[in-house]
């Protein structure tokens, strides 16, 4: 697919996976995805096996990711994860805001863009998830909630910064449902979005920042989705957790 922005595909393992089973599946994902070129492709196992994970993709086209970390940067934060912690073992990007942290940790935008300055201080690359619940959607607010989740997550940041910035649109009633924004609702809330950064930044920053969508995606949806002119990528969380699923959704999205 011809796009100027390269795709990022991104799996989010979420509180899965021992260390034995995350070497398994990267270890598979090294062996189908060796020869892909056109895609970043990043995996983002849970804390406890970013150190053997990144040993095994140290020479491979995978890259590391975290789920998260702390806005802090060193101190008296129990059981929080500085974003220096996460260089040495080589994590590149970072997600951050996503849906289920919203909702279990009540992280707020003003927390979200607090990390993202951390992360950028560190050279970390974040992935800001933002996106619509079931009831946002039927009432018609999608894009009010989506431009606040920007204004007040992004709020800080300079243009340089939002250029490794990338963001993930995750409507919130898509994730782990199995229902699927269509591509066309996909591509509206994308262009939306990107008609935000070109407000809140400008038009040279809108056009070259990487927007991933997430929420159910597939082997089976991954093409269609890919092929919209604003989706540059993939926020992938159940079919992340499979060596079949997520190399097929890499490889149908090229
Ligand atoms: C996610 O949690 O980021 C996600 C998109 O999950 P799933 O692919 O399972 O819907």
């Amino acid at each position: 697919m011809d796009k100027d922005r390269k795709l990022i595909i991104a799996g989010n393992w979420k509180m899965n996976k021992t260390v034995a089973e995350a070497l398994d599946l990267v270890k598979g994902l090294k062996r189908d995805l060796s020869q892909v070129k056109e895609v970043d492709i990043v995996v983002c196992p849970p804390y406890t096996a970013l150190s053997d994970v990144s040993r095994e993709i140290i020479d491979s086209n995978l890259r590391l990711g975290a789920q998260n970390m702390s806005e802090q940067s060193v101190g008296a934060y129990t059981g929080e994860i500085a974003a220096e912690f996460l260089k040495e073992f080589l994590v590149r990007y970072v997600i951050l805001g996503h849906s289920e942290r919203r909702q279990y940790q009540e992280e707020s935008d003003a927390l979200i863009s607090q990390k993202a300055a951390t992360a950028h201080a560190a050279s970390l690359k974040p992935i800001i998830c933002v996106g619509e619940k079931l009831e946002d959607r039927e009432a018609d607010r999608t894009q009010a909630v989506v431009e606040g989740q920007l204004t007040g997550s992004l709020a800080g940041l300079n243009a340089d910064q939002m250029l490794e910035t990338i963001i993930a649109y995750e409507p919130v009633w898509a994730i782990g449902t199995g229902k699927t924004a269509s591509s066309d609702q996909a591509q509206e809330v994308h262009a939306f979005i990107r008609s935000k950064l070109e407000q809140l930044f400008d038009a040279s920053v809108a056009k070259q920042v990487r927007i991933q969508y997430g929420g159910s995606v597939k082997p089976a949806n991954a093409r269609e989705l890919m092929s919209q002119p604003d989706v540059d990528g993939a926020l992938v969380g159940g079919a992340s957790l499979d060596v079949r699923n997520f190399s097929d959704i890499v490889t149908n999205s090229i």
